[in-house]
């Protein structure tokens, strides 16, 4: 078992998909190999923030609101010197 290969397998080996001899031989490195063993667990954190953001339900109404607010005043600023024009877009 090689870093590369950790590097290659590791969100296969996250996601439990990885059949059980290859998935031994990751946990064998890892517990010897400190510097695999943080990569899988910032792979692992990443994921787990991923999926977590990805939920909608999670985000309460008043901080989606402010989220969009945000959104509208960076699309504004952005498009205001050239938009402001009225071009009749929407
Ligand atoms: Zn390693």
């Amino acid at each position: 078992m090689t870093h590369r290969k950790i590097f290659k397998n590791v969100c296969d080996f996250i996601d439990g998909e990885l059949d059980e001899a290859t998935c031994e031989e990751i946990k064998k490195h890892i517990a010897s190999c400190p510097k695999c063993r943080i990569y899988v667990d910032t792979v692992r954190k990443t994921i787990v923030f991923y999926q977590a953001n990805d939920a909608p339900k999670r985000l309460p109404s008043a901080a989606k609101k402010r989220l969009h607010a945000a959104i509208a005043l960076k699309f504004k600023e952005k498009r205001a010197p050239s938009a402001a024009k009225g071009r009749g877009e929407k």
